[in-house]
């Protein structure tokens, strides 16, 4: 008798799901892939409780015919191959036909598809597969449930749900610049997470998913070697970075982890960045297939390419030459975040809001307030221009109403609505106006009234030096009036919308009763006091026009979807999840 026996299929699943699928992210690597090779442009990702409970693709790609669907989920079944020319050649991202058996060996996975013509859902829990006719447009829906479940190492050894979801995430915006052609949405335990735009255009993927400040900081990158196009966009010397996490590589449409090639950009910034500081860079590396071996590890990170060495040298040459081109322009300006002018610029200013409304002709530099002030004096400031920051969710949002006197509902102009809490909203519009202001010279002013205050014997005490200065930076200066009385001299100039009296005992308070007095720490609650007192509270009526400035104005945050305290700022409801909900689509 012989000891050697053939694996049954489901414990060759398990071990070739040891390899592919290691934790959350790698299930919603594999999904998405499939979705981008579907020629899907638009991919909707849903992940609760760190993917451990349910992560959920949906595409609107080719999908599958009945029979495919239900032989997607063998081994080695794939429709991207068919021979080993096309294994030297591939231009897809899969190739293996192991994802969906791998998957469904370890979790239960429901896949409802439909090619446009006939629509199926397969469910395949405990290795046993049941498919039936399924309404669905033309596209995939896969979703995998209780990962982990029958392979209780596996989930033990996962990390905590902070770190699944950052893995998450980043595999997301990782596929996101490889593909800034497809529309990505992201959402955590319901909560957006992520949205870029799909435009085509990487430097706006590059703006929704690292934010406005980045963008600005990136130059165009773009080289034709023999064998190989390079194009992206990299980093100025302004924007440093303390680890190599933002050198990301892509090659035709993978993101690849190259150490030489990544080592060769370090060395291109040699001259430009201090040391130990890193530089940002999104690269896409279009390469003829035949020259790339992706076939070398079942998760397909690592690639082997035989002109490596060619790329090498054209990244060494090739990125100080546009770092140099960009010294060259001189920086004429000292205020922050100042607008690098590129010919991405006049595309950014058409993306800008275009309210019909005049009335709502906003001042940015004002706290968002309703109703406490009607004066409108001239503001010089720069943070008017400045602050345009610009999240494309708010294009064709359109207010509709009120309820409760606490939230907005909005139209997304795409057959969904928004709820928006206009409180959070607010505050997290006057958070970022005030940390702007903080930050300028002449962000304080003296009390019109003398502003006394008392302090307890022990406050008397703990109000070092140190403490004072402090205090000073947050825009309150004390002068001892004798005992434990202390006039105050100066306090922030926003006047418009906050508590004077309010913002001066609960900073003091904080300050005083600090241990670690971090500077940065105070200011950010500081901030947060400020943008809490001056914000709109629940129970306020608002016309429409009002909506409308409170959405602008969020709008042009760097992070409209919290507040200042991590909560929520709006909640959104897609057209299909209503449909859903309503049971429109055949669930
Ligand atoms: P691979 O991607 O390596 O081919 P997978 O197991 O990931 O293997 O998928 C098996 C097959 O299922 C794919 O080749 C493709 O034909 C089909 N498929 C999977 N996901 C999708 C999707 N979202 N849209 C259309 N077809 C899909
Ligand atoms: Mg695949």
């Amino acid at each position: 008798m012989s000891n050697i026996k053939i694996l049954d299929i489901e414990l060759a699943n398990q071990i070739a799901a040891g390899e592919v699928i290691e934790r959350p992210a790698s299930v919603v690597k594999e999904l998405v892939e499939n979705s981008i090779d579907a020629h899907s442009t638009s991919i909707d990702v849903f992940v609760y409780e760190a993917g451990r409970k349910q992560i959920r693709v949906e595409d609107n790609g080719d999908g599958m015919s009945k029979e495919d669907a239900s032989l997607a989920f063998f081994r080695h079944a794939t429709s991207k191959i068919k021979n080993k020319f096309d294994l030297f050649h591939i231009s897809s991202l899969g190739f293996r036909g192991e994802a969906l058996p791998s998957i469904s060996s370890v979790a239960e996975v429901i896949l409802s598809t439909s090619n446009g013509k006939e629509g199926v859902q397969v469910v395949v829990k405990n290795n046993n597969s049941t498919s039936k006719p399924y309404q669905l447009r033309k596209g995939t829906i896969v979703e995998v449930n209780n990962l982990f479940f029958n392979t209780p190492a596996r989930l033990k050894y996962l990390k905590s749900d902070y770190t699944e979801n950052a893995n998450i995430i980043e595999t997301i915006y990782k596929l996101a610049l490889a593909h800034p052609d497809i529309a990505f949405t992201l959402f955590i335990d319901d909560k957006l997470r992520l949205k870029t735009s799909g435009r085509g255009d990487l430097k706006e993927t590059i703006m929704n998913v690292f934010g406005m400040n980045t963008a600005k900081n990136v130059l165009p990158f773009h080289y034709e070697g023999d064998d190989f196009i390079v194009d992206g966009f990299i980093g100025n010397a302004e924007l440093t970075k303390s680890n190599r996490y933002s050198i990301i590589t892509n090659l035709n449409g993978r993101n690849v982890y190259m150490p030489k090639v990544q080592n060769a950009i370090i060395e291109a910034y040699a001259d430009f960045l201090p040391p130990t500081r890193y530089p940002f860079v999104v690269l896409n590396f279009t390469i003829e297939p035949a020259l790339v071996d992706f076939n070398v590890h079942p998760t397909k990170k690592e690639v082997r390419f035989s002109k490596e060495q060619d790329l090498r040298l054209a990244l060494i040459n090739e990125i100080p030459k546009v770092l140099l081109r960009q010294n060259l322009t001189p920086s004429v300006s000292i205020k922050p975040n100042y607008e690098v002018q590129d010919e991405h610029e006049t595309k950014y200013e058409q993306m800008r809001f275009s309210f019909k409304d005049s009335a709502s002709e906003e001042n940015n530099d004002k706290p968002l307030t309703f109703r406490m002030s009607s004066s409108d004096e001239q503001n010089t400031s720069v943070l008017q221009q400045e602050t345009m920051q610009k999240h494309t969710i708010f294009e064709n949002i359109r207010p509709v109403a009120q309820i409760n006197l606490t939230y907005i509902i909005c139209e997304d102009g795409e057959g969904g609505f928004y709820i928006i809490d206009q409180h959070a909203a607010m505050e997290r519009v006057n958070y970022e106006l005030f940390q702007e202001k903080m930050g300028l010279p002449n962000f304080t002013r003296t009390p019109l009234i003398p502003i006394i205050i008392e302090l307890t014997p022990k406050e008397s005490l703990l109000l070092t030096n140190e403490r004072l200065d402090i205090l000073k930076k947050l825009g309150i200066s004390l002068e001892n009036f004798g005992g434990n009385t202390y006039r105050v001299n100066e306090i922030p100039t926003f006047e418009q919308g906050y508590d004077e009296n309010i913002y001066i005992q609960n900073v003091i308070h904080q300050v005083l009763y600090d241990d670690k007095l971090d500077l940065n720490e105070l200011r950010k609650d500081a901030i947060a006091t400020m943008a809490c007192k001056a914000s709109l509270k629940a129970n306020q009526a608002l016309s429409i026009d009002d909506m409308y400035q409170i959405i602008r104005r969020l709008s042009k945050t760097t992070n409209p979807y919290n507040c200042p305290h991590g909560r929520p700022t709006m909640i959104h409801y897609t057209k299909y999840e209503l449909e859903k909900l309503f049971k429109r689509t055949g669930v």
